[in-house]
């Protein structure tokens, strides 16, 4: 039922956080549904009980709305975008054309960073859960109790179904003297004022890269650190080494194979010590920011006593439906430690009410799930990397563009990236595309419904594109896989 057909239902705000109209009165104690965490994931299961008309209840016990609004994808994006336009001012792409950079009042910045975060929160969560009347939503930490049983701050509830949506937060390895330092995570550092001199980022995959290119463009000195090694280490090489290079270009020291042996902050400067290869190598910085991956929120949940298996790194085992090995009880999002992207959990926690409350079987189609890194240039990707698919067995063909070979990155005098497309040579079906550009991002969606949809090749390349977009890059690298492209006129044709 579309949203806009609900009841309204009334709220009493407590703090930040609205509470059902009964709020701590709400008298019901049993429920069809209840669903632990209140971020994209949870929201999307809650909703998608609701909309089959069940009674849920969803239990928040911090934010609403989880990391994407409030501490992942909205500040990240938004402080991205702002000091790309302050990068951009003073550039010299186009001949002419004069731009002057002005200075970076950053306090100004976070300041309304945070009104779009608030406004954000506001409008896609409190608001959307007003609209939703069947959804009774509790402020307060939950933990399973049994089988179908589930305490909320000391108050128990039955619910016939059970949705897990903790996700995950920042994890740091077990480096000696970390512990004893008070360092930054993607959290803190989203929040860090005044803007640092210098910077050590450990991490090198998505969060570290945009983070770092993020300060090295507000005028910190950046050094990124990576253990393995190429940064972006599980994109295609080709792209981690093209981005590799433009991230130097634009000033920061990158450092890979780097094994860090300790840190330590002797005298208000952060050391970080290790070795590449034989070398000892110490970098030195006025703030430390750790991204070197996340890790499930499972901790205190009651559920290995619940019979929920749990993982290597704390994630919850759950099968292609999503059940875990408890059968009232499903798992959706960052908590079942793959695929962290905030549309994943809410098509997780979509799939995971519908399984759960219908006895629907849809299973988890992560085939053709895109990847993206916001860096500039983008990295986006679907599908099969080229060694992937060698290792299971495809019959591999490529297709590799340089973006300067793209009429809309010729005239937006932006030649940087590339596109790599991976083919199935006796099917001509595509199985994965690698892109690095500027705007990666909205350019891979055309490889993801060829992906998802057995598209091949062929079709690609017969089907028109848009002259002087982007995404004609794709049918150019589809057209590159047979043609040499010097041999062709305008407009892909
Ligand atoms: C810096 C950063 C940038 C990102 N950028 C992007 C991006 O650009 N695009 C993208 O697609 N993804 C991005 N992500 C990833 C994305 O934010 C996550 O994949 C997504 O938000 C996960 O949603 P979730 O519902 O699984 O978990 P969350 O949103 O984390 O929600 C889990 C909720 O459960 C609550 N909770 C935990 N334990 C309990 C308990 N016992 N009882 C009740 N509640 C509990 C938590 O308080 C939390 O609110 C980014 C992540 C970070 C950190």
């Amino acid at each position: 039922m579309p949203s806009g057909q609900h009841k309204r239902r009334r709220f009493t705000i407590i703090g930040e956080h609205p509470v059902s109209e009964f709020g701590k009165l709400e008298l019901k104690d049993r429920f069809d549904l209840m669903v632990i965490g209140g971020g994209s994931a949870g929201f999307a299961a809650a909703i998608r009980g609701a909309e089959l008309g069940f009674s849920v209840a969803l239990v928040e016990a911090d934010t609403i709305g989880g990391t994407c609004v409030n501490i992942g994808c909205i500040p990240s994006k938004t402080l991205i975008r702002a000091v790309e336009a302050h990068h951009q001012a003073g550039g010299k792409r186009f001949r002419g054309i004069e731009t002057l950079q002005g200075r970076i009042d950053w306090p100004q910045v976070l300041a309304h960073k945070d009104e779009l975060v608030l406004e954000l929160r506001q409008t896609k969560y409190t608001d959307v859960l007003a609209a939703y009347p069947d959804i009774a939503y509790f402020r307060g930490r939950a933990r399973l109790t049994g089988n179908n049983r589930v305490d909320v701050d000391g108050r128990g509830y039955t619910a016939s179904k059970i949705i897990i949506a903790t996700g995950a937060k920042p994890w740091a390895p077990p480096i000696p003297g970390l512990d004893e330092v008070p360092y930054l995570d993607s959290t803190s550092a989203l929040d860090l004022q005044p803007l640092p001199t210098s910077m050590i980022v450990l991490g090198a995959n998505a969060v570290g890269l945009e983070l770092a290119q993020l300060y090295a463009r507000a005028g910190t000195k950046v050094t990124l650190i990576e253990v393995l090694p190429s940064i972006a280490p599980f994109e295609d090489p080709a792209i981690s080494a093209a981005l590799r290079g433009y991230l130097e270009g634009e000033g920061l020291h990158v450092v890979t194979r780097f094994m860090t042996r300790v840190v330590a902050k002797p005298n208000g400067h952060y050391l970080v010590t290790g070795s590449s290869g034989d070398a000892e190598r110490t970098f030195e910085a006025e703030q430390l920011l750790v991204a070197t991956g996340r890790r499930a929120n499972t901790a205190g949940l009651g559920l290995e006593e619940a019979g929920v298996g749990l993982g290597e790194r704390g994630e919850i085992l759950v099968d292609d439906r999503l059940q875990t090995h408890n059968p009232f009880v499903y798992a959706a999002g960052d908590v079942i430690g793959k695929d962290m992207f905030v549309y994943v959990a809410a098509y997780g926690g979509m799939l995971a009410a519908e399984n759960a409350l219908t006895g629907a079987a849809r299973t988890y189609d992560a085939s053709y799930i895109p990847r993206l890194t916001f860096t500039d240039p983008q990295i986006a990707s679907a599908g099969l990397t080229e060694d992937r698919a060698r290792q299971l067995g495809y019959d591999v063909k490529v297709s590799t563009l340089p973006m300067g070979q793209v009429p809309h990155a010729q005239a937006g005098r932006d030649p940087r990236g590339l596109i790599k497309l991976v083919a199935d040579a006796a099917t001509d079906r595509l199985l994965g595309a690698h892109i690095l550009a500027s705007n990666a991002g909205e350019m891979i969606q055309t490889a993801v419904l060829a992906i998802r949809f057995g598209i091949t090749v062929g079709e690609l390349r017969e089907t028109m594109f848009p002259y002087l977009t982007s995404s004609e890059g794709l049918k150019l690298a589809a057209i590159a896989f047979e043609k040499d492209l010097a041999m062709l006129s305008c407009c892909a044709g």
